[in-house]
């Protein structure tokens, strides 16, 4: 194992990676910006080191910055957490180019799998279910794209092979706005993304968000640990996430984890990983794959008794996974609620200082967080603050578990959506599971209208 870990990112995913460190008895570099200077996480580490001002392009997202403190650091390894240069393929290769291990896939890796036509193309061979759509990105030929649109059918979403973070998609109804839809997607593409290659699938209705939790070696061995639900989504954010999705059976279950660790297989991945899926009527049709740990991993370690930040961090030096896919036994049901500094109502963003804090515990809780009563969360960063998740021996338990805590949970000074995590934690619908990505959507909009009439 490693002596020495620098973590290049901030806030809860920070604390995350230090305490997997802490418990291992590995030494920790935490990197941060002159905004967080006073951060728990910083404090706790065995050293630290400034790498800019507050801006994360200038420090998160300083790449020349964060190689340098790993070599003033003698640190061995780098742990680059989930957003910032996670999923950067560049920054990947200019950590191993500099003589460090990066904790996560191959740059090449990253780099197929961070372009939407090749992933598709590398999954559909592995025998991933894919959504049905055009084979690889679309033709310049205007009377080409209309026949694959009459074979995909309509609605149909065009979509730029280089996109993310939900930008760079445009669903169509009708053919006569078809061509339009296209060179307006090319054109956003290449000026968003550098890359105007689209291509196009059917458009799913109601779909849910299912996604496969993998982990793979350097020798070939790789295991899924059950899937996730994620389809509460405001925006296409996140809210709350579940592990095991409401109404999959063990033999679906084992059906896509199987062809996911077939997908790790063929492009030879390694590290932790998601595969994400839509879901609708009983079938799964994969969207992405995320190359790197997600915000909701600790819903899959409370069901699976698995730590993915410890399994990243052997995997990468070197040792073999410490489970075998015959050893993994999921148990009972978990969920997260993403807590987030923003006004419940609004969505507003709502930074500042913590002036009264208590938080939950109890029989099955999990609280993932940097704060604590004195803080200042800076306004310049995501507005993700806590993860509160709850364990239970069924999914019912669970849901009781999580609205006590969120009863318990006091964060005074500034605006969060624990009020809005409540509401939903008395919704019917909800609460019987299995709700499509719209739901939350739709139930906002709802909750608007009736508070103006
Ligand atoms: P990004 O990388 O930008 O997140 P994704 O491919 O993961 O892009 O898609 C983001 C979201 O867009 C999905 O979660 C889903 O809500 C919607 N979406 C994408 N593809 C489809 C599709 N074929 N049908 C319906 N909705 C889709």
């Amino acid at each position: 194992m490693f002596k020495k870990i620098l973590v290049a990112n901030r806030g809860e995913i920070a604390l995350r990676v230090l305490r997997a460190c802490r418990e291992i008895g590995v030494r920790s570099v935490m990197v941060h910006s002159e905004a967080d200077r006073d951060a728990i996480y910083v404090k706790l580490a065995h050293e630290s080191v400034c790498i800019g001002p507050a801006a994360s392009a200038k420090s998160y997202l300083n790449i020349p910055a964060i190689i340098a403190a790993a070599e003033v650091t003698g640190a061995e390894a780098i742990h680059p957490g989930y957003g910032f240069l996670s999923e950067n393929a560049d920054f990947a290769e200019r950590v191993e180019q500099s003589g460090f291990v990066f904790i996560g896939p191959r740059a090449e890796t990253i780099r197929l799998m961070g372009d939407k036509v090749s992933a598709k193309r590398e999954m559909m061979a592995a025998g991933v279910p894919c959504v049905p759509g055009s084979d690889g990105a679309l033709p310049e030929d205007y009377d080409e794209i209309i026949r694959i649109a009459r074979d995909v059918g309509y609605p149909l979403i065009i979509k730029a092979s280089g996109g993310g973070g939900g930008r760079g998609m445009r669903v169509v109804e009708r053919e006569e706005d078809l061509i339009t839809a296209v060179e307006t997607t090319r054109t956003e593409a290449s000026a968003a993304f550098g890359n105007p290659m689209v291509y196009m699938e059917r458009f799913l209705q109601k779909p849910r968000h299912i996604e496969i939790q993998v982990l793979a070696d350097n020798f070939g061995n790789a295991v899924y640990l059950g899937e996730r639900d994620c389809s509460m989504q405001r925006r296409h954010q996140k809210i709350i996430e579940e592990a095991p999705a409401p109404g999959i059976s063990a033999r679906q279950r084992k059906q896509i984890g199987e062809a996911c660790v077939a997908a790790c297989k063929r492009i030879g991945y390694r590290g932790a990983g998601t595969f994400e899926f839509l879901y609708e009527n009983g079938e799964f049709f994969f969207i992405e794959m995320n190359t790197r740990v997600q915000v909701e991993h600790p819903v899959t370690e409370l069901i699976s008794g698995v730590d993915i930040v410890l399994e990243q961090m052997r995997i990468a030096a070197g040792m073999p996974l410490s489970i075998e896919q015959k050893d993994i036994h999921l148990r009972g049901h978990a969920i997260e609620c993403r807590i987030n500094a923003e006004d419940p109502f609004n969505f507003m963003p709502s930074p500042g200082l913590i002036t009264n804090y208590h938080c939950p515990g109890g029989p099955g809780i999990r609280l993932d967080t940097h704060l604590y009563q004195g803080y200042r969360i800076p306004p310049y960063y995501d507005s993700l603050v806590a993860k509160l998740c709850a364990h239970g021996d069924c999914r019912r338990q669970a849901t009781d578990r999580m609205r006590v805590a969120l009863r318990e949970f006091l964060i005074e000074g500034i605006k969060t959506n624990i009020p809005l995590h409540r509401e939903l934690f008395t919704d019917h619908n909800f609460l019987q599971g299995g709700v499509s990505i719209h739901y939350l959507e739709e139930w906002l909009n709802k909750r608007k209208e009736s508070n103006e009439s």
